[in-house]
């Protein structure tokens, strides 16, 4: 019988990044947040000056480097730290705050290519918008995955426009599948990331979001739940009239159900997120990472299901 979940050693019933990197390069790799100030077209006014309703000041960056810091200071601290407990382990520049492809090509050369000469590094993530490419950008970033293992994270969050324009989003699903397609053609990993719990977005919604993306198979996924942090749009929208929020066992099941519409061999870097604790507000559960991604493991065990068991091509 063909092994339903072929992308896993351990407990898990989904292909884990871990499991992804641990089979590529054999050892354990940290991706290294680094703040390589850049800014975003739905802050400083091109698109607009509010941002996304859930992103906060620092860009949704919240555990990356000082921006005020070379790029080389920002890598050896978090390195060093690591390096302690995991002498061995390899790195891949994770570059997350605000949208890391709007900037002039000779910019965007000037802060991904200097750390990919440090030792142990081995890959290159790029988080953004997708209205922040152009032919120049696209040309360089296929010469770039030639060099190193290069990563694009798109930042989508639903596949449903009118759920995006009531967080501000600012581009439509059609802009998204452009640069999506694009990328694809150019053989760049993608990896799509998708919030569950958008405010007014029903569970039918979310699970269409994870079918529609599935079809599209990225390289890589990555969810988590909507919270509310401190110094967003989401928190004063919040403290005015408090709106849905996921429950914990709710979120369990859904993340679940969109396992089970993706590729089986599609990379789920996150099903959880990392909300720094001084910061949020609402939910609670969304600090509980592990009893989290327990409670999916057990959910999966207990229905003996696997993510890809109702995808569709
Ligand atoms: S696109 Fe990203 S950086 Fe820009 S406002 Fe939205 S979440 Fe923040």
């Amino acid at each position: 019988m063909n092994n339903p979940y072929p992308f896993s050693n351990t407990n898990k019933r989904y292909y884990t990044y871990d499991y992804y990197l641990k089979q590529k390069y054999g050892s354990k790799v940290f991706k290294v947040a680094i703040d390589g100030g850049f800014t975003c077209p739905n802050r400083d006014g091109k698109v607009s000056i509010g941002g996304c309703h859930f992103c906060s000041s620092l860009g949704s960056g919240e555990f990356g480097g000082n921006r005020k810091d070379s790029l080389f200071k920002q890598f050896d601290q978090v390195r060093d730290m690591l390096h302690r407990k995991w002498p061995i382990a390899k790195y891949i520049v994770y570059f997350q705050s605000f949208s890391n492809t709007y900037a002039p090509v000779s910019y965007l050369k000037s802060v991904y290519e200097p750390l990919l000469s440090k030792e142990n590094v081995v890959g290159l993530s790029i988080a953004t918008r997708p209205d922040c490419f152009n032919e120049e950008i696209y040309e360089y970033l296929s010469e770039l995955a030639q060099k190193t293992d290069l990563t694009i994270e798109l930042g989508l969050q639903t596949i449903h426009d009118d759920i995006a324009s009531s967080f501000n989003r600012g581009y439509n699903f059609s802009t998204f599948l452009e640069t999506f397609n694009r990328l694809k053609e150019l053989k760049i990993n993608t990896l799509v990331h998708l919030i569950n719990g958008l405010v007014n977005e029903s569970k039918e919604m979310m699970l269409e979001n994870a079918r529609v993306v599935g079809k599209l198979k990225p390289w890589g996924i990555k969810f988590h739940s909507l919270y509310v942090i401190k110094n967003t749009m989401y928190a004063k929208l919040y403290e005015k009239e408090p709106f849905k929020i996921m429950e914990q066992d709710e979120y369990i099941d859904l993340v679940v159900r969109q396992l089970e519409l993706l590729p089986k061999d599609c990379v789920i870097e996150r099903l959880t997120g990392d909300p720094s604790k001084e910061d949020l507000i609402a939910p609670t559960w969304a600090l509980k990472k592990v009893a989290v991604l327990n409670g999916i493991d057990k959910k999966m065990a207990r229905e003996n299901t696997y993510q890809g068991r109702l995808f569709n091509e």
